[in-house]
Parts: structure tokens; C-alpha cells; sequence
């Protein structure tokens, strides 16, 4: 390292929910340094306001933050969700799989699940699927909480679980824990950058407050990335043609009877339907592609799938940019959130690259040296992130035998990224996948997409033959039993919902 002077500032563009979960986090972690911590947010333009679903880390970012999950819940009108159901991905009928979250069944002798239960549907025809061994998605079909109200579960001590929340009030949620927990607040718009002679950031201008400087800046701004794209000419690389959808429609409506602890994704003609149950309301949203549909004809396919008249569901488009930055970090400016890149939001990674995009940053650190090894590192780690997320999308289309339109004909003719070809390659041959160092999904969540679009490996891996076949059958047989003895405890996600928001808010909640 050199031994240039500390970063001593940092300033946040944007307030949406990158600006506030980097600003929530910094003003936590660099709180013992001294380091400041400014968010500049713009009065006027207004956040993407959406990002309901969430993946498991977000467990953890919230208890390393000493952020109390009932009092997030209530205040983000969340809800648990245990996985994602896929409904019409296999042939667009009735066909159903799920994606848990958590390990399906685990380990035995070293060796996934997957292999003896692949070799068990082998010889035992009544077999079901890979994931009936999930507690998740058992919990996921009886409509059940991960926990009580007044007792955890091993699986909520694990973090096995992720929400679904709403992120506007989610955003505000942790804008009002960032200002309590330090951050300097600033309402104004950012209308010009100035770079140095090296081409590093020496201000920002704004529209009332003048000039604004930091010794590091995080782009936070959205899809706009009006520091990394706009001032300092990032380049973006798109992946449109490995993913097709670029538009969604949003049309939230009235909760229903349950609250299903789970989103739903259901294959429509020319993308997919999203289903997200909040405390207050249902979420629901058609990802398309607009090379292969109108907006209007999408509005009309989504309203007969939730079986509501077009002329009601008043939808409001959304359009996005698929795709990532080339650097992530260049001169002294990060770029998180959808400033940094975006793939459609199938598996609800969005928030999740945010958070690793952060947990990167404290590993990898600067002084005002800027030594470049440090951002070259980090832009390969999120270079790696979001290829591997992008992989994982692209495998849920191209596993598909819908041939029923054009979207879908179109994805069974696709060519594969080189990294997923050689994937599958290893997978059918060996029954082994192998995700890549760091990965953000683990295998049992690639054999639940492979095995749940019914793509099985030519024979089961041969290192589970030195297993003892009668220990085996035993675990086998143990893990689905402790799974139903755990559901009998547990209460319904619906009523642990309802007395989790009739209890009364601690004296100390804002
Ligand atoms: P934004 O929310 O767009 O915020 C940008 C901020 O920058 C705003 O505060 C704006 O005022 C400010 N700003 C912009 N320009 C200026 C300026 N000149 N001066 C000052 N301030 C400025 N993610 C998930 O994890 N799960 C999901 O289920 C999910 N679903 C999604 C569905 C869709 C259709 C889309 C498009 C995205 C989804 N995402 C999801 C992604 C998720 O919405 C984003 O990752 C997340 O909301 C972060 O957004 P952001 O803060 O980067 O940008």
C-alpha cells in the first residue's frame, strides 16, 4: 500500500435502496474510524421502486447491522419467503418445480443429496422430486412460518430464509436508520461533475448546495450512473442477447386470502409473471421482452393470468437495461445498484449485488492512493458475481421445452455463454456442478432448476457407490421425517404475520 493520507469521506449519489442499505452499512462499520459518511438524493427524480423479493443474505446483512428483523419486518410491510415456485416453465401447462432456499437434505459422506436421490429414482419409480428432501419448500406448500412468534427454529437460526418487502418503505426504513446512525443528509439534485487532471472525481455540483467533495464517491444513482457512466464514460456491457426481457409492468393488488411464503414465477408467452405477497398488498409484475410483444398485448396476457379485466390493472412500465458495467469501480467512484449492472430479477439478486458489492469494498479498502490493484480486484470479483448470476438465469429459459411462441423458440436455439456450456457439460456427464469461487448459488439451488426442468445427468456420480447403501436409506428416510416433525411446530405464515403486526412497536422504533 502506499502510504497516501486515509479516505476520510465519503459521498453517496442517490437515495433509493443501493444509496441507503451503502450508507446504513458504512455508517455502521466505519463508524469506530471516524470516516464520514454523506447521501446527496434528489428531490425530484424518482426512485425504480421495485425490488420486492430478496435471497438469503439479506438475513445476514441485517443481523451484522444489529438491525432487529421484527421491527424491519413491520416496517417494510415484509414477509417471509422460503424459495421460489416456477409454474409453466416446463411445458406452460400445469407443471410446477420449486427453488428452495437452504441445503435440500445436505451432505451425506461428503457427497450432495442429489446423487442418491438420483440414483434412488432410478430404481424406485415412486420417487419424488429432488426437492420433496426441503424443508423449505415442504414449509413453502403447507403456507407455513420459518419460525414462531415467541420461539426460532433451526432454520431461522441458520438464516435459511430470505423476505419479500416493500422497497419503497424499506428504503425509508434504512434511511431513517442511516441518519440515526451517523450520515450526513443531503436533498438536492446533482447536476455536473468535475474531474482532476488524472481524471478522478473532485466534486459534484448541485443545484442548491454547491459544490460537494469526498475522497470516495459511490454511484447510486441508477440506471442513469451519472458518475460512472456519465462523468467518467463507463462502459456498459450489454447481454441482451442472452437475456431477453427489457421491459416489466408492475400492477400491485389487494392481498388475497394467504400469504404465501414464496414467490411465484409463472412462464407467460414472451417472459414471466411474478407474484409477491406483501402484508398489505400482493405484488405482481410481467417481465417481457419487448422484441417479441407490445405493451398493451402484455397488459392483457397478465390481467387473464391474474383473471382481472386489462381496463383495471392500470400497469406501470418499467424499462431495463440488462447487462453490467465494465468497471465497477474506476478512479475514485464505485458504481452500486442499478448503476452497476442489472439481470432481470427472476432469482431477486438485485439487492444481493448491492450487498456484496459492499462487503467488497471493506475487503479491498483504498487509501487516497487509489493503488489500482485493489480495484482490479474488485471489478473481477463483481465481474464473476453477476456472470455467474447471469448463467443461472439463462439456465432457467434455455432448459424449457416450450415451443408454444416465438420468445421461447427463440431461447431452445440459444448459444450458451462459454462458462455455462461447460457447466452443463460436467453436470450431464457427472451428475457434478461446480459453481464458481464465491459463488451466490450454492449447488442444491442448480440441481433444483436442473432436476425441477427434468435435465438429469447421464448416471449418478460413482463416489456415492462407496456409500453404505443401508445408512443411506436410513438418512433418506430421517431427513423427510425431522422435515414434517419441524412443520408440525411451526404456525402458519399467515397468522404469524398477523400477530407479528399486532404487536405493539418498541418504544424506540421511529
Ligand atoms: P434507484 O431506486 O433508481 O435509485 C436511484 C436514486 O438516485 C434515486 O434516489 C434518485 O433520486 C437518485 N438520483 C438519480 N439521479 C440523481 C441526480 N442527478 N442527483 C441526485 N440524485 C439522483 N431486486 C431485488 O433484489 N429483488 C427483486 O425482486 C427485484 N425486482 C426488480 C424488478 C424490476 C422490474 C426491476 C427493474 C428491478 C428489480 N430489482 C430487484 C432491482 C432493484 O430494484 C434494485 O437493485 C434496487 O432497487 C436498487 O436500485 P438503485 O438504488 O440502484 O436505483
Amino acid at each position: 500500500m502506499s502510504d497516501a493520507p486515509p479516505v476520510r469521506s465519503i459521498l453517496i449519489v442517490g437515495g433509493g435502496t443501493a444509496g441507503w442499505m451503502s450508507a446504513t452499512y458504512l455508517a455502521t462499520q466505519l463508524k469506530a474510524s471516524g470516516r464520514r459518511v454523506t447521501l446527496v438524493e434528489s428531490k425530484t427524480i424518482p426512485t425504480i421502486g421495485v425490488g420486492e423479493a430478496t435471497v438469503p443474505p439479506l438475513v445476514g446483512y441485517l443481523r451484522l447491522l444489529g438491525i432487529s428483523e421484527e421491527e424491519f419486518m413491520r416496517q417494510s410491510h415484509a414477509t417471509y419467503k422460503l424459495g421460489i415456485k416456477f409454474f409453466g416453465w416446463q411445458r406452460g401447462d400445469d407443471d410446477s418445480f420449486w427453488h428452495p432456499f437452504g441445503p435440500v437434505g445436505g451432505t451425506i459422506d461428503g457427497a450432495q443429496l442429489f446423487h442418491y436421490w438420483l440414483q434412488r429414482r432410478r430404481t424406485e419409480p415412486d420417487e419424488g422430486a429432488y426437492t420433496a428432501y426441503s424443508v423449505q419448500a415442504l414449509l413453502g406448500d403447507l403456507e407455513k412460518a420459518p419460525r414462531g412468534l415467541a420461539a426460532s427454529s433451526p432454520l431461522h437460526e441458520r438464516g435459511q430464509y430470505a423476505y419479500h418487502l416493500d422497497a419503497g418503505a424499506f428504503a425509508e426504513f434504512l434511511k431513517r436508520e442511516a441518519i440515526r446512525r451517523g450520515t450526513h443528509y443531503i436533498e438536492d439534485d446533482v447536476t455536473d461533475v468535475a474531474l482532476d487532471a488524472r481524471g478522478f472525481i473532485r466534486h459534484v455540483t448541485t443545484r442548491e448546495h454547491g459544490a460537494l467533495s469526498a475522497d470516495l464517491y459511490l454511484d447510486c444513482s441508477g440506471f442513469s450512473a451519472i458518475l460512472a457512466e456519465k462523468a467518467l464514460g463507463d462502459r456498459y456491457i450489454d447481454w441482451s442477447d442472452v437475456l431477453f426481457c427489457d421491459r416489466a409492468l408492475a400492477a400491485p393488488q389487494p392481498l388475497g386470502e394467504a400469504i404465501a411464503p414464496y414467490t411465484k414465477a409463472t412462464a407467460l408467452s414472451a417472459g414471466w409473471m411474478w407474484q409477491i405477497p406483501l402484508t398489505q398488498r400482493t405484488g405482481n409484475g410481467y417481465v417481457f421482452s419487448s422484441r417479441f410483444i407490445d405493451q398493451d398485448a402484455a397488459a392483457r396476457e397478465m390481467a387473464a393470468r391474474l383473471g382481472l379485466d386489462a381496463e383495471r390493472l392500470a400497469p406501470r412500465l418499467l424499462r431495463m437495461k440488462v447487462g453490467r458495467r465494465d468497471q465497477f469501480w474506476r478512479a475514485n467512484c464505485i458504481a452500486l445498484g442499478l448503476a452497476s449492472g442489472f439481470v432481470e430479477p427472476l432469482e431477486s439478486t438485485g439487492i444481493f449485488v448491492i450487498q456484496r458489492g459492499l462487503a467488497l469494498l471493506l475487503s479491498y479498502f483504498p487509501d487516497t492512493g487509489f493503488e489500482p490493484q485493489l480495484a482490479r480486484r474488485y471489478n473481477e470479483r463483481m465481474a464473476a458475481t453477476y456472470e455467474e448470476i447471469r448463467d443461472f438465469i439463462v439456465l432457467h429459459y434455455v432448459l424449457s421445452s416450450r415451443a408454444d411462441s416465438p420468445f421461447w423458440r427463440e431461447y431452445r436455439a440459444l448459444k450458451l455463454p462459454d462458462s455455462l456450456q461447460d457447466l452443463l457439460a460436467l453436470y450431464d456427464a457427472t451428475g457434478l456442478v461446480e459453481p464458481p469461487e464465491f459463488a451466490m448459488f450454492p449447488e442444491p439451488s442448480w440441481y433444483s432448476i436442473l432436476a425441477g426442468h427434468g435435465r438429469l445427468p447421464r448416471a449418478p456420480h460413482p463416489a456415492i457407490g462407496l456409500a453404505d447403501p443401508e445408512k443411506v436409506r436410513h438418512i433418506m428416510a430421517y431427513l423427510k421425517s425431522e422435515n414434517d416433525k419441524l412443520a408440525r411446530t411451526l404456525p402458519s405464515h399467515l397468522a404469524f404475520i398477523k400477530a407479528l403486526n399486532a404487536r405493539p412497536a418498541p418504544a424506540n422504533a421511529r
